[in-house]
């Protein structure tokens, strides 16, 4: 009955917590750009209000290094016993920046309505899904007792890489402790076809420097009796990667998890096919790894791909130069269960192995995040499933993503808990681009699906400490 009750209050409220949605988009929190730190404190000053007015038990601006967390935390039952499971909202306050200006229709932080869409920067990255969650909240509160417990992590500095997250949620466990994460920031493939992801692919980068003499030489008089570094780099590259597409590193497929007959049927649902991603790509023909479908590759398999690569006379004409120095960018994609520190182990060992000893080198670690998957018989990913399932009519497609989002992997390592992806974004929203827009009637279907999540999560029972199954699958 107050399933019944919060979705008619949604529906009832519609246009005036859209306008709420409006209010936060027009703080332009560009967290990149100094002269707008003010707006990113002014957008998490909004958010903590929004959460005060929802009668949390608990909401604090919390400091970081950097931009401030907006920390909340519900009440818990009216007998002070936790209700249900305690579901922690991720969701991030910053925007990217907006230029070029010119290529906007209007305004970027003065939200516009036209047709199905609502344009503004932020719409659908991410303040749309941030109320979104809160939305359903609200009207899940407005049919009685909150059906399951709710904490609230909000950060400010996601556009530029979350450089405080871990430390935070670090030196915040116990406050952040909770059964699982709802993280609304990854989106659906189009507005039929709801979305679950349910692993994110990690991320070890490198800088390879090689040096062969102490400066630049003639061709001709040294040419034949100096290796030459840049030759020493393709041959080590080329080295890289065997017939099969497979990367040639020693180990580094050992902690890969395989894909099971199952999943690569539930992967094999995806709108995404070889015609598809030749066409996005541009190129002649599709490459990778034998054995796996494209979109297996991009999601469920590891890679090393060349970034960028530097050595000797790039400029007009010729020069005959015999280069002293040679450097590579090169990064990994990394899947459960491998770790960025072990992938740089290993890339050094093969250096230790293969480098000839004419030339001396140096493997320079740039950045390193680990991978994430979730369950997907968990309890959340079900809860979450069966609520789409109301929603569209439809089971959700299960996604893994190719890219990298470091807060599902720092809340399994520090909290021990599994993230439940997903977000009312579609692929064509212009996030980061000009004309940013979020789809309304997906974004209010996304509502919907979030009040059923919540009462289905209540309705299972998890959580309840005197039995139920823990949402990670297993048994307490
Ligand atoms: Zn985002």
């Amino acid at each position: 009955m107050e399933r019944k009750k919060a979705l008619q209050y949604f529906n009832d409220n519609r246009e005036s917590l859209l306008e709420k949605l409006e209010e936060l988009i027009r703080i332009p929190s560009i967290s990149t750009e100094a002269q707008h730190r003010g707006d990113v404190g002014r957008a998490a000053e909004w958010l903590a209000d929004y959460l005060r007015a929802l009668d949390m038990e608990t909401v604090e601006i919390l400091a970081t290094g950097g931009a401030p967390v907006v920390y909340g935390c519900s009440k818990s039952g009216a007998s002070g016993q936790a209700v249900g499971p305690t579901v922690l909202i991720y969701g991030h306050y910053d925007v990217q920046p907006v230029d070029p200006l010119e290529e906007w229709e209007g305004d970027p932080f003065e939200p516009r309505r036209q047709g199905d869409h609502l344009y503004a920067r932020g719409a659908s990255d991410m303040k749309g899904q941030i109320m979104a969650a809160l939305i359903s909240l609200q009207a899940a509160q407005s049919a009685g007792d909150l059906p399951i417990r709710f904490k609230f992590l909000f950060e400010g500095e996601e556009e530029i890489g979350s450089p405080n997250l871990y430390r935070f949620i670090e030196e915040h466990r116990e406050l952040l402790a909770c059964d699982l994460c709802l993280n609304p920031d990854t989106g659906m493939l189009g507005p039929e076809l709801p979305t679950i992801t349910y692993a994110l692919r990690g991320l070890a980068y490198f800088e390879l420097r090689l040096r062969g003499p102490s400066q630049d030489l003639h061709s001709g008089s040294f040419g034949g009796a100096v290796h030459n570094p840049a030759q020493v780099l393709c041959e080590l590259i080329a080295g890289l990667h065997d017939p099969d597409g497979r990367v040639a590193v020693p180990g580094f497929y050992d902690r890969v998890r395989d894909l099971e007959e199952e999943e690569r049927r539930e992967l094999a649902r995806l709108p995404v096919d070889e015609v598809f991603l030749t066409k996005t790509a541009g190129v002649k023909k599709l490459w990778g790894e034998r054995g796996y479908t494209p979109v297996e590759r991009i999601g469920a398999r590891p890679t090393l791909e060349v970034n960028g690569l530097l050595s000797g006379f790039t400029g007009e004409g010729s020069k005959t130069v015999l280069p002293a120095t040679a450097m590579a960018k090169l990064s990994c994609r990394l899947v459960a269960d491998q770790k960025p520190e072990e992938v740089k182990r290993q890339l050094e060992q093969v250096l230790r192995d293969r480098v000839p000893d004419t030339v001396s080198w140096e493997l320079i670690p740039l950045a390193g995040s680990p991978p994430v998957q979730s369950r997907r018989d968990s309890l959340g990913v079900s809860a979450l499933s069966a609520a789409f399932e109301r929603v569209w009519g439809k089971r959700p497609l299960f996604r893994r993503e190719g890219g990298t989002v470091p807060i599902g992997a720092y809340l399994q390592e520090l909290l021990g808990v599994d993230s439940v992806q997903t977000g009312f974004s579609l692929p064509d929203d212009n996030a980061h681009s000009p004309n940013e827009k979020l789809h309304l009637p997906t974004w209010s279907r996304g509502i919907e699906g979030l009040i059923h999540f919540y009462y289905n999560l209540s309705d299972s029972g998890a959580g309840d400490p005197q039995g139920g199954r823990s949402l990670n699958g297993e048994d307490k």
